[in-house]
């Protein structure tokens, strides 16, 4: 597995939308830099169920393991946690009339998605995010 660590504000990574539109594809620019979502069941990694550690598309710090993944049925890849403390972090979104937690990657701030207190065992969180903002580094083989 990849080692997390947490940054410090000053480490952050910032880059213009320019030069994230330079990097990312259309579908991972909207959603990690404009707060996009990407429609249920149409992200590669809803159903996915390959070892490995899912990075930030945006930076490629580990976020999440595939240990931590589970099916929530909601057409989004969903974690139960983070794979580090500090690996994102939490602000409240009021948009479109709602209190909801959005998560992003805490270094480059990407939006990844949000997260609910209804998740399973152990920690009853679901961390709902879009494929667009990450990217599955496979377990190496030994
Ligand atoms: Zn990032």
């Amino acid at each position: 597995m990849l080692e997390a660590r947490s940054f410090p504000m000053t480490d952050k990574i910032q880059k213009s939308d320019a030069e994230w539109q330079a990097q990312l594809s259309p579908d991972q620019y909207r959603v990690a830099r404009k707060a996009g979502t990407e429609p249920a069941f149409t992200g590669k990694y809803h159903k996915t169920k390959d070892p490995g550690t899912y990075t930030c598309v945006c930076c490629g710090e580990p976020l999440f393991s595939s240990e931590t993944k589970f099916d929530s049925s909601t057409g989004w890849p969903s974690f139960y946690k983070p794979v580090a403390e500090g690996a994102v972090e939490e602000h409240t979104d009021r948009a479109y009339g709602m209190s909801r937690t959005e998560v992003r990657c805490a270094r480059c701030d990407a939006h990844l998605g949000h997260v609910f207190p209804d998740g399973p065992r152990p920690t009853g969180m679901r961390y709902c995010m879009n494929s667009a903002a990450l990217d599955l580094k496979p377990e190496e083989k030994k």
